[in-house]
């Protein structure tokens, strides 16, 4: 689609998140005559309402949706509604075409785009790719799925700026025009089924990535992943692959060091990220980097600094010889099991979180490491269960504030302190953000008294 699709065209935008917004005002500067559906309630203090209002918007609640008709040109869908649901529906019943947020705001950049998915490690390697960009002098700007809506931030690049896009599967889905220069995809998992239905309707969604790619363009692929041959076959695009297991990729970790076709761009004892997913993370970001012809040094400098986004295994500081992690996005089993596994010293671990009848047992194997568990949250009690299964040490206390507080006194030199909850947590904070703060501050608080 073009960005004059869009002029004297009547559109309605279902969903008031902050991408329906960003969409909202920017069919408005490429001259649309712009409808805003709300399931909830409109704050009439809110800033982009009074602007939408002032530019002759109009907002509606889930109530008056029904006043969609033929008279409409397209519909705008938010990635998280589902393509059964009424409205969207009644759209496809009247042949009205559902576009979505990112869709609309590809349509008026024409700069280089490079786009990141996968089922993990998405947000990881984008702040590698950005920090590499950055560090190399490159103009480049990250919208997406993390947490900037395209639409945001699109109206302002020119030809000479990098779009760094972080794409889930739900926003792939709605864009079956997309063409990256560079496409990555950094593992397919069986995730989001019950959106998807299908584990092949994930990995079609995922292929949307380079559907359009042409041989001028790259794909880069996880060579350990399970879908990777259908990725290379059916794609046009060039294929450059990463692997951890395999040598024989041009980016690899090889006798102790990261290496770019052969040569050393630094000891791996330099790198600050720990894990073997961040292994991965760092292969697909330096491949992408070098691809976009990025120094080693700019490489080198980001590697030796980068410590993790925040909340994802994210290193925090060293005292009295201890390293202290915050992983309080790791809020199901798989996530903590690879926080888990990427320590091989002794590990203080705090865990749990929201009741969700999720099997806890299945960590027993991951604890070999671990000396003493802190267990917190609804799921308090089935953490003591499986630490006293595990033959651990464990203490139960409220919450992360209080858990912080007794890891400083547990811990002694050469140990790790690890909050990786392995739960949502929604049982005693709004997010996972709040979570992973609150544990730093009591941290940093017990740690200075
Ligand atoms: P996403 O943006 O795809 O959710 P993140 O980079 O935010 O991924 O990482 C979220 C969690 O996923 C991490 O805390 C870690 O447990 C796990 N993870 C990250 N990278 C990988 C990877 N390459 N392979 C497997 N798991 C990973």
């Amino acid at each position: 689609m073009q960005a004059t699709d869009f002029k004297n065209k009547k559109v309605m935008v279902f969903g008031w998140a902050r991408s329906g917004k960003a969409a909202a005002q920017l069919l408005t500067k490429l001259g649309s005559k712009v409808t805003v559906v709300n399931g909830g309630e409109f704050d009439a203090q809110d800033a982009t309402y009074r602007s939408l209002l002032a530019a002759d918007v109009t907002l509606i609640g889930m109530d008056n949706a029904e006043t969609l008709d033929s008279t409409y040109d397209y519909l705008i869908k938010n990635p998280g509604i589902n393509y059964d649901h009424p409205l969207v529906q009644k759209a496809e019943k009247l042949n009205i075409p559902i576009l979505t947020e990112v869709e609309i705001a590809l349509s008026t950049f024409n700069g280089r785009l490079i786009a990141v998915t996968g089922s993990n490690g998405k947000t990881t390697t984008t702040s590698l790719i950005r920090d590499m960009l950055k560090a190399d002098g490159q103009n480049v700007i990250t919208a997406g799925n993390i947490g900037v809506p395209v639409s945001e931030v699109v109206f302002d690049l020119t030809r000479e700026d990098i779009l760094l896009l972080e794409l889930s599967s739900f926003q792939l889905l709605g864009l079956p025009d997309i063409q990256p220069d560079i496409a990555l995809v950094t593992n397919i998992f069986s995730n989001h089924l019950d959106y998807h239905k299908t584990r092949a309707n994930y990995v079609a969604a995922k292929f949307h990535i380079t559907r359009h790619q042409n041989a001028n363009q790259y794909l880069v692929l996880n060579a350990d992943g399970q879908d990777t041959e259908k990725f290379k076959n059916e794609t046009e695009a060039q294929v450059l692959e990463f692997s951890r297991t395999k040598q024989h990729f041009p980016v690899a970790f090889s006798n102790g060091n990261l290496t770019l076709t052969d040569e050393i761009v630094m000891p791996t004892k330099d790198i600050k990220l720990v894990g073997p997913h961040n292994q991965e993370n760092i292969l697909a970001a330096v491949t992408v980097a070098n691809l976009s012809g990025v120094s080693k040094p700019a490489i080198r400098e980001v590697l030796k600094t980068f410590s993790g986004v925040a909340h994802r295994l994210q290193y925090l500081f060293t005292v009295g010889d201890v390293k202290y992690y915050n992983d309080s996005k790791a809020t199901d089993i798989e996530a903590t099991q690879t926080a888990l596994d990427s320590f091989d010293c002794p590990t203080i671990w705090i865990g749990g979180g929201l009741e969700r009848g999720d099997d806890l047992e299945r960590l027993l194997p991951n604890l070999k490491n671990v000396k003493a568990v802190i267990a917190v949250g609804e799921t308090q009690q089935k953490i003591v269960t499986l630490a006293r299964e595990a033959g651990k040490p464990v203490i139960a206390v409220t919450d992360v504030e209080h858990a912080a507080s007794v890891a400083v006194q547990l811990a002694s030199p050469g140990d790790v302190v690890l909050l990786s909850p392995a739960q949502a947590s929604w049982d005693q904070y709004s997010s996972f953000e709040e979570r992973g703060d609150n544990f730093v501050a009591s941290l940093k608080e017990t740690l200075n008294s």
